[in-house]
């Protein structure tokens, strides 16, 4: 009827004026945040299928705010990205997982793997490779040691551009993975172009890789085209045996999941990683 109608409209716009104001305060946080020193980032191991050793970690942002709690960054990621906010938190992402890379080297970790989250704006803001190659002067970690994951749909956007970036990067000798493969619905064909290390199987196709053929077929297809094109692959997302087995099964290099370990504060991450390292 007309009058249920008339409070669907009401209680839809109370809501979407509820989520706007929502989105308001985390900003107005979110601005602060980064002086008053409430960001953080946890690091989850990612380890080798041919050793089960620890060959790297992602580092991933974490924000706790005194007023809002534990914001989790599916929250405020997106909201950064909508303004220049990102090209700031991602600087410091940037320099303080290459400064906690070089501590672990330094407490004889040597070779450790560091991933780092770079959104497109970030990748794309003029004089990216300066800055990253200014932060791997200033904390004296070795290119090699670092990787930035870029998602598919920051790759596909203008490819010229993307094209020219990725070789600076190639250049200065930092390794380029391909976040969340297969969920960007793009084309294949910028693989080929663009000078990539290793992709990365996105958790929706691994959850279910036990149950369901379609995504146990998508994710034997990722792992052989990968490799045909001379890229390795990690999986992200695997909580189980069997999913490691499956993947472990079809050459995939290397798994990264809550069945190893969540992220985890660097000073709690630290035993593990002494534990499951090269001899
Ligand atoms: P992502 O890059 O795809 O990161 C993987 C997410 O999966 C992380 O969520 C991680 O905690 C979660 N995860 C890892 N293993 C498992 C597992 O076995 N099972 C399940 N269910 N989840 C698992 P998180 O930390 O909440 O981060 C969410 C997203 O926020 C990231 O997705 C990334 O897109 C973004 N993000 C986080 N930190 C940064 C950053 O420093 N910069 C940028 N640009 N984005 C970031
Ligand atoms: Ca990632
Ligand atoms: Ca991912
Ligand atoms: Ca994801």
């Amino acid at each position: 009827t007309k009058s249920e109608g008339r409070n669907s409209y009401q209680f839809y716009s109370i809501e979407m004026h509820a989520r706007a104001v929502y989105g308001q305060m985390l900003e107005s946080h979110l601005l602060q945040a980064l002086e008053r020193g409430e960001l953080d980032l946890h690091y989850q191991p990612q380890v080798s299928l041919s050793g089960q050793e620890v060959v790297g970690v992602e580092a991933l942002m974490r924000w706790t705010s005194p007023a809002l709690g534990k914001v989790p960054p599916d929250k405020f990621i997106p909201l950064a990205e909508e303004s220049e906010l990102i090209l700031r938190l991602g600087e410091w992402a940037l320099r303080t997982a290459c400064r906690q890379a070089k501590a672990w080297q330094e407490a004889g970790l040597e070779g450790l793997r560091m991933a780092v989250n770079v959104s497109g704006r970030q990748f794309r803001q003029p004089g990216f490779a300066e800055l990253v190659s200014g932060i791997l002067a200033e904390t004296g970690l070795a290119p090699r040691c670092l990787e930035i994951e870029l998602t598919e749909s920051c790759l596909v956007d203008n490819p010229r551009e993307v094209q020219t970036i990725l070789h600076r990067l190639r250049y200065l000798g930092i390794q380029v993975a391909v976040d969340d493969f297969g969920t960007g619905y793009s084309s294949l064909s910028y693989l080929k172009l663009f000078p990539l290390d290793r992709i990365k199987i996105d958790r929706s196709f691994v959850r279910d890789i036990d149950n369901d053929p379609d995504d146990a077929a998508i994710a034997s297809a990722i792992i052989a085209m990968a490799h045909s094109l001379g890229m390795q692959v990690i999986a992200e997302g695997v909580e189980t045996q069997s999913q490691l087995d499956f993947l472990g099964g079809r050459g995939c290099e290397e798994v990264q999941g809550f069945l190893y370990s969540r992220p985890l504060p660097a000073a709690e991450l630290t035993g593990f990683l002494h534990d499951r390292r090269p001899q």
